[in-house]
């Protein structure tokens, strides 16, 4: 079964890898073709066409780092962390929402990238290991410590988020965040701790939210989640016993909606009309295509 674009996936931009380790090749590609993708904090300028908005090379600031996205064809895309007031690049996105819905997905996708990358250079300025200042290295996928007797090399991080449906008997278990738009149910989530596999976060994380014990852990699908630099690695478990307890730290509410159920919730998303159990995640979010999945599955 072929997987809907999944959003903040599938760039276009080619990373190449051995450019970043190049200083000459880095250098060549800062020409006059070379294109820097115009940001306003974190959101991306957007044209009157709804396509990401990119300026010349000689147009950023005096003393801006350069984070070399990738290549599209031969010419240089980059991003650019502000030397003015950095913490500027750490403020939230309020427009998220609408520019996930404007963008076309390789768009989407470039600017995931650029936020997740110019978020974590505006926030490791210094050294975590001495608290001297950093540098950008290799075209930004490192940062160097400029205190000669530390050395620390710091590098973009990911954290991994495990998202699960999980099954009984043809019922799927689903949880509602007190954050959550009214209505809405979506797939149990949970960040993957230090020492622990994948297959063990998605067995705690259910236990610990739902009190629901399961077993044949299977990785299903992911999305990189650029707020500030998740990976959700979907999955799919079952549980043998369904008695929920629902920790009420963590969550409103967790129940069992049958495949009826779903099947009704995910075939209103983006009608305009009453749903019947309840709201399902929008096709953003990586929920939806598992569920999409689930009931494709039979
Ligand atoms: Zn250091």
């Amino acid at each position: 079964m072929t997987i809907d674009a999944i959003a903040f996936a599938g760039s276009k931009l080619d990373r190449a890898d051995h450019i970043r380790t190049s200083p000459d090749a880095l250098r060549d590609l800062m020409d006059w073709r070379a294109r820097v993708l115009e940001l306003d904090g974190l959101e991306p300028v957007v044209t009157p066409e709804g396509t990401l908005s990119w300026r010349t090379i000689g147009s950023v600031p005096e003393g801006s780092e350069l984070i070399f996205l990738g290549l599209d064809g031969t010419r240089g895309c980059f991003a650019a962390v502000p030397s003015e007031n950095p913490a500027g690049a750490m403020v939230p996105t309020p427009h998220a929402r609408e520019l996930m819905d404007l963008l076309h997905s390789d768009e989407l996708a470039t600017w995931g990238v650029a936020r997740a990358m110019v978020s974590w250079h505006a926030r490791h300025r210094f050294c975590a290991r001495c608290g001297h200042t950093t540098v950008l290295a290799k075209g930004g996928w490192q940062r160097n410590c400029t205190f000669e007797t530390c050395g620390g090399e710091h590098f973009p991080r990911v954290d991994p988020v495990a998202i699960m449906l999980v099954e009984h008997e043809g019922a799927m278990l689903l949880g509602r965040q007190p954050r959550f738009p009214a209505g809405r149910y979506s797939a149990l989530a949970g960040f993957v701790e230090p020492g622990e596999t994948i297959e063990e976060a998605v067995a705690r994380e259910v236990f610990e939210e739902a009190g629901v014990r399961v077993r044949d852990v299977n990785y299903v699908m992911s999305q990189p989640w650029p707020f500030p630099s998740s990976l959700m690695i979907g999955c799919h478990a079952h549980a043998d016993d369904p008695a929920i307890v629902v920790d009420r730290t963590e969550l409103d509410d967790a129940r069992w909606f049958t495949r009826a159920e779903v099947a009704e919730a995910m075939d209103a998303v983006g009608r305009d009309e009453p749903v019947g159990a309840f709201h399902a995640p929008p096709p953003t979010a990586v929920a939806h295509h598992l569920l999409k999945w689930w009931l494709a599955k039979g």
